[in-house]
């Protein structure tokens, strides 16, 4: 038999909940679906388990679209305070870890039991190892039919989410639901992803497998001050991932190593102190050991401080601060946090979410053609997302 309810929410990720919630406050009936076996498996994982659920200084600058000036009305109608509102109501506690970024203190599931409660409050009602097996228009709204049952909504609520993470269970069934619906598409690409390097650079760059180090990395006039990681694969470390985000395929990025350090200054100094050290001592007072090794041996400087020119210690310094890396890719899908790209929010009310020539129809969270930073920036796109469809709906 059929089910009538008022709102059908497909996907309990962080944006279906938020939504879920907003929209059963208002008094509507809402069904959430989800094929998963457990509501919020991303958010579970997040931040190391510890869920970096907002972002104090979020705006519309720290996230890539299209339109950059799409998620400017949601994120201003439901801020980074608002949701943290929610887990002082829930006492959860948490903290600032760096650069605005809240973390859990204890575990990225007391978010997910917050949002069950809130779901629970609202009479919102879940349903998981739900198969969504057609979607259709109907005079009233929608009919949903799954592997349990038939519902007819007036409103319908996409939520299902990127193709981050196929393990976990994302599908990229948002992106075909949009073309039924002759919704635009923006070419999706994996974003906040380790970039990879080709064989013989990799080879070249073995030895520092491991070695982290402070860095400032370009991408036009893009930059990001955060850690690099060296790793048996590529490069990696937040400044990576933000970077990999901008970076396009057969592209260089451009890397400043201890950016804070004046290299030429302390190399002139140390010359004129004690010539006779190599440079390789003097770096590794300020770089990691082995990346200081690696310098040396690559530019050929493993004679004394003495015997090198003004030039070559400059050509040195350049090469440290602007050190240009042709990436060959990502690691794709399978690691990136994130899908760049997704509904295009042309065909999206910027205030509701709701597809401008499909009354009743609404895409959310990371399905959207919006992309956040790495730092909790996703998450509160997906709450903010969330919010303004679930008062809609
Ligand atoms: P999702 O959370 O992906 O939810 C989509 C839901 O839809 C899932 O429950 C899925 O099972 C369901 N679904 C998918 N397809 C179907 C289908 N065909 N039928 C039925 N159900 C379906 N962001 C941050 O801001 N801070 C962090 O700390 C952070 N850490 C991360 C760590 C990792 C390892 C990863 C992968 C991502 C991280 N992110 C983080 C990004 C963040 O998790 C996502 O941006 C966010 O979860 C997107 O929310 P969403 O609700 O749009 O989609």
């Amino acid at each position: 038999a059929d089910t009538r309810v008022d709102v059908v929410v497909l996907g309990a990720g962080a944006a279906g909940m938020m939504a879920a919630i907003r929209a059963g406050e208002r008094g509507r009936s809402v069904v959430l679906l989800d094929h998963a076996k457990a509501p919020g498996e991303k958010i579970r994982i997040s931040g190391g388990g510890r869920c970096n659920f907002t972002n104090l200084h979020a705006g519309p600058k720290n996230y890539l679209s299209a339109n950059p000036h799409f998620a400017k009305s949601a994120l201003a109608r439901f801020t980074p305070s608002d949701f943290v509102a929610m887990v002082d109501r829930h006492r959860i506690g948490w903290h600032e870890k760096t650069l605005g970024q809240l973390f859990c203190d204890d575990s990225a599931r007391d978010i997910i039991r917050m949002l069950l409660e809130e779901m629970r409050a609202a009479g919102a009602r879940l349903h998981l190892q739900t198969e969504i097996r057609t979607v259709e228009k109907t005079l009233s709204g929608f009919r949903v039919e799954t592997s349990e049952a038939v519902y007819d909504c007036q409103s319908l609520i996409v939520a299902t989410g990127g193709k981050s993470i196929p393990k976990m269970g994302a599908t990229g069934f948002a992106y075909r639901l949009a073309e039924q619906f002759s919704l635009g598409l923006i070419e999706t690409r994996p974003g906040l992803v380790p970039l990879t390097l080709e064989p013989t650079l990799l080879e070249d760059l073995a030895p520092l497998s491991g070695v982290s180090v402070d860095a400032i990395v370009r991408h036009g006039k893009t930059t990001f001050r955060e850690a690099l990681l060296f790793t048996h694969r590529g490069l990696s470390g937040p400044s990576i991932l933000q970077i990999s985000s901008y970076w396009r395929e057969g592209e260089a990025v451009s890397i400043a190593l201890e950016p804070d350090r004046d290299f030429l200054e302390l190399l002139k100094t140390a010359r004129r102190e004690n010539g006779r050290q190599a440079v390789q001592t003097v770096l590794g007072q300020y770089l990691p050991k082995r990346l200081a090794q690696h310098w040396s041996e690559r530019l050929g400087l493993e004679k004394p401080l003495a015997d090198l020119s003004d030039k070559v210690l400059s050509s040195l310094v350049s090469a440290l601060s602007d050190w240009q890396i042709k990436p060959a890719g990502s690691e794709g899908y399978r690691t990136a946090e994130v899908t760049l790209g997704g509904v295009d929010t042309k065909d999206l009310d910027s205030k509701t979410m709701q597809a401008k020539a499909v009354p009743g129809l609404y895409f959310i969270g990371e399905a959207v053609d919006v992309t956040g930073w790495l730092g909790g920036y996703n998450f509160q796109w997906a709450w903010a997302s969330g919010h303004a469809a679930g008062l809609a709906a």
